[in-house]
């Protein structure tokens, strides 16, 4: 059975994408016993009261479980996922191709970016320092797979290895003591950026539509649940071009951190399941270089966050004949 909020298969072929496909192709790992619980503890069940309460009760009820069939869809059951997935036997489990992989949240309803968050990229931009967080948005259309090609749409494309924060349960009004509960896991990503048309126009940039030519959103593969890491307020970040690694840091340097990005946003707007959060980027872009450098036709990217990692090849706007 599938849930009655998954959209249609795109094809409405029986190869279209399945449940398994979409699980398989996200590494949801089984939480480690000893490690605390997937199953929810009292204040996790305070932080889940938003979910729909057929959820819950379809959880206890049904031996057998299915969810799907977009990866999108499973972040509206979160809770009920996570209990399945803490019992479930995960032994018909088998390698993706990360190449044929999509975002772990393909289709997130808001994409938030935070700006200057690392102080010594605050420096190199050249910005004051914030005094609240500096928020912008990445346009969903941005949004693209780990492995690929990055497509050079203008000659000022810099790089921004950032860890993303997707959300699990819905997030209103939560304070950053209770933030943690809400998010499903991390991934890495990069915030790609067009410098020219982000600072455009001179004294009064908006760094949206800059930020969000197709493709410039690439995460994945794998969500990684924050129980999963060492310290998940100090995950190492990193970028490399060509073999030089140019950005190195880890999320214990952010300014405001991710439960008080939570708790900034949510003040302010309900953060919704699969939503994304891109924290921001350290030191080390091309915009901060003298001289300013950025991406040529033929560069490699590796951009890692944690055990992630995306893989991309600049590339030229291709003409029109391919
Ligand atoms: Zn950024």
């Amino acid at each position: 059975m599938t849930t009655s909020s998954s959209p249609s298969p795109r094809s409405g072929s029986p190869t279209s994408r399945s449940v398994a496909d979409s699980l398989s192709a996200h590494r949801w790992r089984k939480r480690r016993p000893a490690s605390g619980s997937l199953h929810e503890t009292g204040s996790d069940r305070r932080a889940g009261q938003d979910r729909p309460r057929r959820n819950g009760l379809r959880c206890r009820r049904q031996q057998r479980r299915s969810f799907g069939p977009s990866a999108a869809s499973v972040y509206d059951q979160w809770w009920d996922f996570r209990q399945w997935s803490a019992s479930a036997e995960l032994t018909g489990d088998s390698p993706f191709d990360p190449e044929r992989a999509d975002a772990p949240s393909p289709e997130p309803r808001q994409i938030f970016a935070i700006g200057l968050n690392y102080r010594a990229h605050q420096i190199e931009s050249g910005f004051a320092e914030p005094s609240e967080p500096m928020v912008f948005t990445k346009f969903l259309s941005s949004v693209a797979g780990p492995v690929g090609e990055l497509t050079l749409f203008t000659d000022e494309v810099d790089w921004e290895v950032e860890a993303a924060v997707v959300i699990g349960v819905t997030a209103y009004r939560v304070s950053a003591e209770d933030a943690w509960k809400h998010v499903a896991g991390i991934t890495a990503a990069q915030d790609f950026s067009a410098r020219d048309v982000q600072m455009r126009p001179v004294g009064t940039p908006q760094f949206s539509l800059g930020k969000s030519f197709p493709g410039f959103t690439p995460m994945g593969p794998a969500l990684v649940t924050p129980d999963e890491f060492d310290d998940v307020n100090a995950i190492p970040v990193r970028c490399v071009i060509n073999d030089v690694v140019v950005q190195e840091s880890t999320t214990a340097d952010l300014i405001f951190s991710v439960p008080q990005l939570i708790a900034y946003l949510s003040a302010v707007l309900p953060l919704l399941p699969g939503d994304v959060i891109l924290t921001g980027t350290p030191a080390g872009v091309g915009l901060g270089r003298n001289p300013k450098k950025y991406l040529v036709a033929g560069d490699s990217v590796v951009t890692t966050v944690g055990d992630q990692t995306l893989h991309h090849t600049a590339i030229e706007i291709p003409t029109e004949e391919s």
